[in-house]
């Protein structure tokens, strides 16, 4: 059985500021030790559960975040960027599921480090009218791969903002919000323990979790992607392809046949806005 890793640094334990985030300074090597130790306890939880093959990808920022050399030996690893499908590159249709950790609440919502995609450019995103963080969006894709995502952990908030999406998955919360820069954080060891557990619990029943899917829409492209810029230059600079749309001075209006394209423009459009920083 083959279970898929996707590894972000916002929602582990213990982690509640840009700077652990960022590389470049202590805090940040300490916060992607605690990264690194999240996932390997869920790949022994994985294996458990009967996971034969693991694959993990780093899903966070520069994507080279985790220690290749303290990864349990059971997993492959992706890392680096840009790579196609970003934070789920890799996943195929015979994956029995997908875990989401260290995940955290989508922009201008509650929680830790609470974005999508990219805190600089990016406010609400919309696909079909509904509400997405990372976590959807990428969900979404999985689903149209109709692979299930069986567990996510992070905080309290983001626990409780996708749970509409996957009400079956195992939720894990390491941590509660008390803003955006500050939380009440389990033990590291005690989120290890958490993991392990709901990471097995989660593999043994992976087949029985309906992947979440977009119902598409009628009449054009089935995915219609709306995202809110967090301003209007950045929307100029959005409105440069040609075929998306300006549905007011902040909003850009892009479709696509498959959620693969959906990601394809959320991550363009992420690159492209590093022009204007
Ligand atoms: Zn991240």
């Amino acid at each position: 059985m083959k279970i898929y890793i996707s590894a972000d640094i916002e929602g582990v334990a213990g982690v509640v500021a840009p700077n652990q985030v960022t590389p470049g300074n202590p805090e940040y090597e300490r916060a992607r030790r605690l990264m690194t130790a999240e996932v390997n306890a869920a790949i022994e939880g994985a294996l458990a559960g009967g996971a034969t093959e693991i694959l993990v990808n780093d899903s966070h920022g520069t994507m080279l975040n985790l220690l290749p050399d303290e990864l349990h030996p059971a997993a492959e690893l992706i890392l680096g960027r840009p790579k196609t499908n970003g934070m789920f590159a890799g996943l195929e249709p015979d994956f029995a599921g997908v875990l989401c950790l260290g995940f955290h609440g989508s922009a201008r919502r509650a929680g830790i480090l609470a974005h999508t995609t990219n805190s600089f450019a990016f406010g609400r995103v919309r696909v079909n009218g509904l509400e997405l963080g990372e976590a959807g969006c990428y969900g979404a894709y999985a689903g149209e791969l109709d692979v299930p995502v069986i567990l996510l952990s992070g905080d309290d908030a983001f626990a409780e903002e996708i749970q509409p999406l996957f009400p079956e998955a195992e939720r894990v919360v390491v941590k509660q919000a008390l803003g955006q820069r500050a939380a009440r954080s389990v033990a590291p060891m005690i989120a290890r323990d958490r993991l392990r557990a709901a990471s097995r619990r989660a593999v043994e029943r992976a087949a029985n979790v309906t992947p979440f899917r977009i119902p598409p829409e009628n009449g054009g492209a089935p995915y219609r992607l709306e995202i809110e810029m967090n301003s209007p230059a950045l929307a100029d600079l959005a409105a440069l392809i040609p075929v998306a749309v300006r549905l007011d001075p902040v909003t850009i209006r892009l479709t696509a046949d498959r959620m693969a394209g959906i990601l394809g423009w959320i991550n363009s459009l992420s690159a492209m806005s590093a022009s204007l920083r």
